[in-house]
C-alpha cells in the first residue's frame, strides 16, 4: 500500500524523525488557515504548497510551489487543487489532485546555506537484508544519479540479528560529508528513520530530499512510503490511510470481488486459474505475437458466478479485443467451468469480443463438447499453443 507524502511524514514523526511541518487541506480557504497556523507554530513567513498524489517528480510537473504571502497561498492552492498533475512518473493524462500539503518553508534564506541529500530504506532482495541507500546528490532523480555518478551512491546493509548499529549511522553522516551539530543530528535522523521503516513493516521509505537547514538541522522534506500489504493485519490503524482514488479503479473493483487482477497495456484479456498458469499464459500470448491486457487469477473455484464476475472485469478495459480462458481442472472439474462460462455468457447477453477457451484436466473432454455444442461464439482449444494461435487468428 502506497501512502501520500503527508501520511508518510506523520508516521516518521511518530518515530521521532524530524520533518518539514505541514497541514493537509482540500480547499484554498483551508490552505490560508493552515498557513496562518504554521506561521504561529514555526515562525515561517513563506510556505510551500505540495500536491498530494501517489507519484514522484511533482516539483517538475508544477505540483510543488513556494508562496511568499497569504495571497499567494490562496491562489497557488486554487491552482493546484483539482488540477491534472502530469509528472515523469504519471501517465500522459496525469493524476487529479484532491489535497494539498501546506508546509513551512525550510530552505530560507537561500540555497547556498542548505544541502539536499537522498536517503532510502528498502529490502535488498539479493542478500535478503534491509539496507539504507544514500547519496549526497539529493533532490535529483536517483535513477539518473545511479546512471551517471554511481560512486555517489552508498549503501549500508543491516544485519537482522543486531539491527542498525551506531557505527553505521555515523558512517552515513560521515559519507554525506557532515560535521559538528549536523553530523550528530544526521546519526539521530537515520537511526530513527530505520526504526520507523522496521516497526511500520514498510517495504520502502524514500526521503528525497533530506535537508540540512542553514542552522544545521536535518529534516525530511519529502516522504515516499510503501507499507507491505502482507503486514497490514498487524497495523489496523494504517488501513484508513489507503486512498483508493489513487489506485486503478478496475483493480479496486476486482479486489472487492476477490479476484487477483492486474491491469496491463495489451489487448488480449486473460482468465486463468492459478498465478503460475496465469504467468505462463501471458508468456505464451506474447510469444505468439500478442500482448496481454491483464493478469487475472480467478482462483480455485471457477463457478459461473466467478467466471461472470471475471468477464465483467476484463470487459471494463476498452482495449480488450479477445479473451483467452485457460483453466486447469484439478480441484475444479472442467465441465463445471465450461458450464460456468456458458451460463455467464448467456447471462451477460452480448459479449462483443471473440472468446477462446482451453480447459485441461478432469473431464476436459466433456467440457470441450459442452463448449462446442453451446451455439455461442466461443472457440475451444486443447493444446496451449493452439489456444494462443487461435487468439492471434481472431486478432488478425
Ligand atoms: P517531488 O518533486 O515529488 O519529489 O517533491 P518534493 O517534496 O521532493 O519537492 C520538490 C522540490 O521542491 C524539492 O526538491 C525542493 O527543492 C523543493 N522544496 C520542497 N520544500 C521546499 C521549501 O520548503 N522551500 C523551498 N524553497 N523549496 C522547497
Ligand atoms: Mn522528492
Amino acid at each position: 500500500m502506497n501512502l501520500h507524502e503527508y501520511q508518510g511524514k506523520e508516521i516518521l514523526s511518530t518515530f521521532g524523525v524530524k520533518i518539514q511541518k505541514g497541514i493537509v487541506v482540500s480547499t484554498p480557504q483551508e490552505a490560508v488557515a493552515a498557513a496562518k497556523k504554521l506561521t504561529e507554530e514555526t515562525g515561517t513567513g513563506w510556505h510551500v504548497l505540495k500536491a498530494q498524489v501517489h507519484a514522484g517528480g511533482r516539483g517538475k510537473g508544477g505540483g510543488v510551489k513556494l508562496a511568499k504571502n497569504l495571497g499567494e497561498v490562496e491562489s497557488i492552492a486554487d491552482q493546484i487543487i483539482g488540477m491534472q498533475l502530469i509528472t515523469p512518473q504519471t501517465s500522459a493524462e496525469g493524476k487529479k489532485v484532491h489535497q494539498v500539503l501546506v508546509a513551512e518553508d525550510v530552505y530560507y534564506p537561500g540555497e547556498t546555506e542548505t544541502s539536499e541529500f537522498y536517503i532510502s530504506v528498502l529490502l535488498n532482495r539479493t542478500t535478503g537484508r534491509n539496507m539504507i541507500m544514500y547519496s549526497t546528490e539529493g533532490g535529483m532523480d536517483i535513477e539518473t544519479v545511479a546512471e551517471e555518478t554511481p560512486h555517489l551512491i552508498f549503501t549500508e546493509e543491516i544485519d537482522p540479528a543486531t539491527g542498525m548499529l551506531p557505527f553505521q549511522a555515523r558512517r552515513v553522516a560521515f559519507n554525506l560529508g557532515l560535521s559538528g551539530a549536523a553530523f550528530k543530528d544526521m546519526t539521530k535522523f537515520v537511526t530513527a528513520l530505520y526504526t520507523a521503516y522496521d516497526k511500520s513493516d514498510a517495504s520502502l521509505f524514500e526521503i528525497n530530499p533530506v535537508l540540512k537547514t542553514s542552522d544545521d538541522k536535518i529534516l525530511a522534506v519529502d516522504a515516499k512510503v510503501t507499507i507491505d500489504d502482507n503486514a497490514l493485519f498487524r497495523h489496523k490503524d494504517y488501513l484508513e490511510l489507503r486512498d483508493i482514488r489513487e489506485e486503478n479503479p478496475i483493480e479496486v473493483e476486482a479486489g472487492a470481488l476477490g479476484l487477483n487482477y492486474v491491469d496491463l497495456d495489451g489487448n488480449v484479456g486473460c482468465m486463468v486459474n492459478g498465478a503460475g498458469l496465469a504467468m505462463a499464459t501471458m508468456d505464451l500470448i506474447k510469444q505468439a505475437g500478442g500482448e496481454p491486457a491483464n493478469f487475472l487469477d480467478v482462483g480455485g473455484t471457477a463457478d459461473a458466478a466467478r467466471v461472470e464476475a471475471a468477464f465483467q472485469i476484463i470487459l471494463k478495459d476498452p482495449e480488450v479485443k479477445a479473451i483467452l480462458i485457460n483453466i486447469f481442472g484439478g480441484i475444479v472439474r472442467c465441465d463445471r467451468v465450461a458450464q460456468g462460462v456458458i451460463d455467464a455468457y448467456k447471462n451477460m447477453g452480448t459479449i462483443n469480443v471473440p472468446i477462446i477457451v482451453r480447459l485441461q484436466g478432469t473431464n476436459a473432454d466433456i467440457a470441450k463438447e459442452l463448449i462446442d455444442n453451446s451455439g455461442l461464439d466461443v472457440q475451444s482449444a486443447v493444446e496451449f499453443q493452439e489456444a494462443a494461435d487461435k487468439v492471434q487468428a481472431v486478432l488478425a
